[in-house]
């Protein structure tokens, strides 16, 4: 398979945001038109401004009266993108590619499929695709392939200060995955997942139920 992976543990998530503000700064993304609506998650969702977004919830918890549940969202690269499945339905070309890191690209080409957007942003489990009104076209991360074929670090994983976002190779990830898993479930009691492991680059750790991490904005 090869190809480049992230891994995510959820657990060292402090909501800093650096990694938001650092993917909006290297792909000099304008600020997005907001507003408070009770919560700290901003803006509401991803768009074509904003290709990864730290996403806040609160639920009652046990010890102290809430829990904080962070978790930072982009797309996953999958290895089988539902939504590159979706666009080579519609229109037989390569709109939506993988290219050597592994990386699922958007292609200029996907101007060409606006009226097709909602059902390719549908085919995605995430709902990861954003239609960019300044670019005419669907955006999404893209693995700052750029940064990394010069041999950096995507923007977003360089600012993280807590180790949270970590990006290399399949082995290294794999690996560093599984080590904070078993380190995760002594400390949690025994709780704690790898999401979709065999299924997408980007493999998160999370210690509690899944649907806690990712409230509707
Ligand atoms: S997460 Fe969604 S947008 Fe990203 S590659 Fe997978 S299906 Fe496509
Ligand atoms: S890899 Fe690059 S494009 Fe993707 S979320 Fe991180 S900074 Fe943004
Ligand atoms: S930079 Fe790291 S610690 Fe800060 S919000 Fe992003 S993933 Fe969490």
């Amino acid at each position: 398979m090869a190809g480049k992976f992230f891994f995510i543990d959820t657990t060292r998530c402090t909501a800093c945001r650096g990694c938001q503000i650092a993917c909006k700064q290297y792909k000099k993304h304008d600020a997005s038109k907001t507003k408070q609506y009770g919560t700290y998650q901003n803006p509401p969702d991803l768009d074509g401004n904003t290709f990864r977004l730290v996403r806040f919830s609160e639920h009652p918890a046990k010890v102290n009266s809430m829990a904080w549940y962070f978790f930072t969202e982009a797309c996953r690269h999958c290895l089988k993108p539902a939504c590159k499945k979706k666009a080579d339905q519609i229109m037989k070309d390569a709109i939506i590619v993988h290219d050597k890191l592994g990386t699922v690209l958007f292609t200029k080409k996907t101007k060409e499929l606006e009226k097709s957007f909602k059902a390719i942003k549908q085919a995605c489990p995430w709902s990861i695709p954003t239609w960019s009104k300044k670019e005419k076209q669907m955006v999404k991360c893209n693995m700052c392939y750029d940064r990394v074929e010069a041999g950096l670090l995507p923007a977003c994983v360089k600012a993280c200060p807590s180790g949270a976002l970590n990006f290399g190779d399949e082995a290294e990830m794999k690996k560093l995955a599984t080590d904070h898993l078993a380190a995760a479930k002594k400390k949690f009691g025994g709780k704690g997942e790898l999401l979709d492991f065999e299924d997408v680059r980007a493999l998160y750790l999370i210690t509690d139920e899944q649907s806690k991490y990712r409230p509707v904005a």
